[in-house]
C-alpha cells in the first residue's frame, strides 16, 4: 500500500498491508527508520520492490478513515500552493490523540460550594472554572489555566468545592434546531436568504458573494442557509477571523438554533479539539464555527461553507503552508459539491471581480437593518490644524468626543499601530534604535517597558544612553502608537474611562474577548484600538469613530494599499451607530483629503471605487487580471542568497515558455529577519498561464545550498 506520512519526505512510501488488510484513507502507524510515525493510506503501492524487504503497516488507528474528497482537496491544495503534500496532511491531522481508542477521562467542575479556606491560588482555580462556563475540564488544563500545581486542585476536591468525575472522552455536540427561533427577515434580506437557501437545496457547488454594509444583516441571512443545511441533515462550516469568534456570535447562534456551534480556533483546549475532530468525522457536530484551519476538519457530509469578512487579511496563512483560506474554502466547496458563501461589507477586489465577471453570484443587502443608519462620514483636514508634535487629536474630533461623553455614548479612536511609539531616536546624534536581527526599527512598548521588533518579536530594554553616540538621557519617542494616544486621551479627557484594544496588551485571546464584551456593555467611554476593533464587534453605545491617521496605509508601495485602507477605514467607520436611534458619525483625519482613496471612503460610491481599482489592475496586468508568485530566499549568508537568487533569475526558460516574467532578485522589503538575509523574486504571469507547473520546473533546476530556505507564495498578499 502507498502511505503518506506527515514527515517531510515528499512522496508516498510503500508498505505491506497489515493483517486484516486496510483501505485507502485509513489512518495507520508505520515504521520509518527507527521511529513509528502516523500516516494515511493514500492508495495502492507503487510496487517494484522486493516484497520480502517491504516493511509492514503496524496497525490501523481507530479513527474514521480520511474521505476521498479530503484526499483530493489536500492534493489539489498542495498543487495550487506548491506546498509538499505531507505539510498539507499535517494541517488535516491536527487532532491530539487521534489514534487513541475512545475512553473515559477524569474531569473537574465546580460544585457550587465555597471552600472553608479560600487562598489566592484556590480563587484562581475557581475563576478558571467559571471562565469555562461550567464545562468540565481535565486536571492538566485546569492547573495550567489557573497557574497552580495539581495539588491545589486536589485540595479543592477534598474541600468539596470541586467535583471530580469520570466522563466519556468525546461527547457528541448538542443538536441544533433550525426552527427554534426563526427570524423575520426584511427588505433585501428576504430575497438574499431565499437565494442562499436555494443554493443549499440545489446540492451542488456554487459561490455567492454576499455584500452588505456592516449591520445590514449578512449574518442573519447566511444563518438562514445554515438552517437549511441543518434541515437537510448536513454539516455547516462558518469561518470567521479568529478575533471575531466571540461569545457574541456563539450566543447569537444559540439564541437562534437552541445550541452553540462547535468552536475551532487556537484558544480551544486540546481535549476539545480532539473531541471536535472526532465528532465532525462522525457527523456528530452539525455546525462548526472556526478560524481558517477549520477548513481542514474531516467533515463527514459538508453541505455549506461560509467565509465571513472574506476580505480579512488573517485568512492568509503567512507561515508554513502559505494558503488563503478564502480560496481554499471555495476549492473545498467545489470538491464537496456544496455552496460557498463569501460575506463582507468591503469584499476583496478578487471576489468583486469574480462576481462582476459572473463566476460568483452576487447578493446585495442595501440598508442597515431597521432604523439603524450608516454613519455620516467627514474628513478633517489636518494641514491647517498645526498640531503640536506630541498631539494627534484635532480640535474638531476632541469636541465631538466631549459631546459623546456628555451624552453617555462611546467614542472609538482608531490608530493602526501597536505600542507607544514606532521610532525611538537619539536627540543628540539622530540615531534610531533598530533590531539586532532584522532591518526594522524597534517599537517602544511602554506597557511592557521594552522595545519590541514587530518583525521577529525580539525585545530589549530602553537604553539610558544612545547605543551610537553614548550621550545619556536624550532618547525620545517619535510618532504615535495606541499607548501614546492613550496618554493624550487621558490628558485631554481626564474624566473619561479609557480602554485600549491592541492584540499585544492581552495575555490571551480570552482576556481580549472579555474586554470586548465589557466594552459592549458600556464599560468604557473612549476606546482606543488597532485594526482588531474593525472586526465584527457590536458596540451598541458607540456613536463616534475617529480615524487618527487615514494616510497611514497609503504610504507603502503595496499593491493592495488602496484596497486595504478603503476596507479598514470603512469597516471601522461601520462600528458607529449600529443600534437604532443613534446615528453614528465617522471623522477621518487626513493630510490629503483630495486623495482618490480618501474621497472614495468619504463619498461612499463603493462601486465606483472598485471599478477604478479593478481598471488599474487590469491595465497593469496585476491580480486578479494576472497572476503573481513571490519567491523568498533566506539564509544567514548574504552572498549565498543573492547568488542563488541570480541563478534562479538566469534560469528562467521554464517561465518564459508560459509567457511569465521574473523580477529580482531584490532585497525583500525587510531585508533581514531573525538574522536571516532575505531576497525576493516576483514572478508575474498571465491569467490563464499554468503557473504552478512552470514554477516547479523552474525551481527544480537549481540546487539549493543546505542553509538556504526557499518559500513560494502563490497570490502573495503582503510583500514583506
Ligand atoms: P452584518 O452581519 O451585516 O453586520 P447582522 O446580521 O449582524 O449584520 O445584523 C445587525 C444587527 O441587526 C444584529 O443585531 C441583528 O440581530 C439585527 N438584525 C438584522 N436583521 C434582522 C431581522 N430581520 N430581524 C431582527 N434583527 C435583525
Ligand atoms: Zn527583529
Amino acid at each position: 500500500m502507498g502511505v503518506l506520512t506527515t514527515e517531510p519526505l515528499g512522496r508516498v512510501l510503500d508498505y505491506r498491508a497489515p493483517e486484516g488488510g486496510c483501505d485507502p484513507g485509513d489512518y495507520v502507524v508505520v515504521p520509518l527508520g527507527p521511529r513509528r510515525v502516523m500516516g494515511v493510506v493514500w492508495g495502492p503501492g507503487e510496487g517494484g520492490f522486493d516484497a520480502a524487504k517491504l516493511r509492514g503497516i503496524e496497525r490501523v488507528l481507530d479513527a474514521a478513515p480520511m474521505r476521498e474528497e479530503m484526499r483530493l482537496f489536500l492534493a489539489r491544495a498542495a498543487d495550487y500552493t506548491l506546498t509538499p503534500l505531507p505539510a498539507m496532511l499535517r494541517l488535516a491531522s491536527r487532532a491530539p490523540g487521534l489514534g487513541e481508542p475512545p475512553a473515559v477521562r477524569r474531569v473537574y467542575r465546580a460544585s457550587g460550594h465555597e471552600p472553608a479556606r479560600l487562598t489566592e491560588p484556590r480563587q484562581r482555580v475557581l475563576d478558571a472554572l467559571a471562565a469555562y462556563g461550567g464545562a468540565p475540564v481535565t486536571l492538566a488544563e485546569l492547573s495550567a489555566e489557573a497557574g497552580v500545581t495539581s495539588s491545589v486542585v486536589k485540595g479543592l476536591v477534598k474541600a468539596g468545592a470541586i467535583v471530580e468525575e469520570e466522563a466519556p472522552r468525546d461527547l457528541p455536540y448538542p443538536p441544533l434546531d433550525p426552527g427554534a427561533a426563526p427570524v423575520r427577515l426584511e427588505g433585501d434580506q428576504v430575497a438574499a436568504a431565499e437565494a442562499l437557501v436555494a443554493a443549499v437545496a440545489a446540492d451542488s457547488y456554487s459561490t455567492t458573494l454576499l455584500k452588505g454594509v456592516t449591520g445590514s444583516g449578512k449574518t442573519e441571512v447566511y444563518l438562514e442557509a445554515v438552517a437549511e443545511c441543518l434541515r437537510r441533515g448536513r454539516q455547516a462550516l462558518v469561518l470567521l477571523p479568529e478575533i471575531a469568534l466571540t461569545s457574541e456570535f456563539l450566543a447569537r447562534v444559540e439564541a437562534r438554533f437552541g445550541a452553540r456551534p462547535a468552536e475551532w480556533h487556537s484558544g480551544v483546549t486540546a481535549t476539545e479539539r480532539r473531541r471536535l475532530w472526532r465528532m465532525v468525522s462522525e457527523g456528530q457536530a452539525q455546525f462548526v464555527a472556526g478560524a481558517r484551519s477549520a477548513l481542514f476538519l474531516p467533515f463527514r457530509d459538508l453541505g455549506l461553507v461560509v467565509v465571513d469578512e472574506e476580505h480579512d487579511t488573517s485568512y492568509k496563512q503567512e507561515e508554513g503552508a502559505l494558503y488563503n483560506a478564502r480560496d481554499m474554502a471555495v476549492l473545498r466547496a467545489s470538491i464537496c459539491g456544496c455552496p460557498a458563501v463569501l460575506a463582507s461589507a468591503t469584499p476583496s477586489l478578487e471576489s468583486w471581480v469574480n462576481a462582476a465577471q459572473g463566476r460568483y453570484a452576487r447578493l446585495d443587502l442595501g440598508a442597515r437593518f431597521g432604523a439603524a443608519e450608516l454613519p455620516e462620514m467627514h474628513a478633517i483636514d489636518l494641514r491647517p490644524e498645526k498640531l503640536p508634535a506630541n498631539r494627534w487629536i484635532s480640535e474638531a474630533l476632541a469636541r465631538s468626543v466631549e459631546a459623546r461623553i456628555a451624552r453617555g455614548e462611546q467614542s472609538l479612536l482608531f490608530l493602526n499601530r501597536r505600542g507607544y511609539a514606532p521610532v525611538t531616536i537619539c536627540r543628540a546624534c539622530g540615531h534610531q534604535i533598530g533590531c539586532d536581527h532584522c532591518d526594522a526599527r524597534m517599537v517602544e512598548h511602554r506597557f511592557q517597558k521594552r522595545l519590541v521588533c514587530h518583525q521577529c518579536g525580539a525585545t530589549k530594554p530602553m537604553p539610558e544612553a544612545c547605543p551610537s553616540c553614548g550621550v545619556e538621557g536624550r532618547m525620545a519617542p517619535v510618532g504615535p502608537g495606541v499607548e501614546r494616544l492613550a496618554e493624550e486621551v487621558a490628558d485631554r479627557f481626564p474624566q473619561a474611562r479609557v480602554a485600549v484594544l491592541s492584540s499585544d496588551l492581552f495575555g490571551s485571546a480570552r482576556a481580549l474577548k472579555e474586554q470586548i464584551a465589557a466594552i459592549a456593555e458600556g464599560g468604557a467611554d473612549i476606546i482606543i484600538g488597532t485594526q482588531i476593533v474593525a472586526k465584527g464587534h457590536n458596540f451598541p453605545l458607540l456613536t463616534l469613530v475617529g480615524v487618527i491617521d487615514a494616510d497611514l496605509g497609503l504610504q507603502g508601495s503595496d499593491l493592495r494599499a488602496a484596497e486595504r485602507t478603503f476596507q479598514l477605514v470603512r469597516q471601522v467607520a461601520g462600528r458607529a451607530g449600529r443600534s437604532a436611534g443613534r446615528r453614528g458619525v465617522a471623522l477621518v483625519q487626513t493630510c490629503q483629503p483630495e486623495h482618490p482613496v480618501i474621497r472614495a471612503i468619504l463619498g461612499g460610491d463603493e462601486e465606483a471605487f472598485w471599478r477604478a481599482e479593478a481598471e488599474e489592475r487590469r491595465v497593469a496586468g496585476m491580480p486578479p487580471y494576472g497572476r503573481l508568485a513571490g519567491i523568498i530566499l533566506s539564509s544567514p549568508d548574504v552572498a549565498q542568497v543573492f547568488e542563488t537568487g541570480a541563478e534562479l533569475a538566469r534560469a528562467d526558460a521554464p517561465l518564459r515558455r508560459i509567457g511569465a516574467q521574473v523580477f529580482g532578485p531584490a532585497p525583500a522589503p525587510i531585508a533581514r529577519v531573525r538574522g536571516r538575509h532575505r531576497v525576493r523574486l516576483l514572478v508575474k504571469a498571465g491569467k490563464g498561464a499554468p503557473l504552478q507547473a512552470a514554477l516547479a520546473e523552474w525551481i527544480a533546476q537549481v540546487k539549493l545550498p543546505a542553509a538556504l530556505r526557499l518559500a513560494v507564495d502563490i497570490d502573495p498578499q503582503s510583500f514583506l
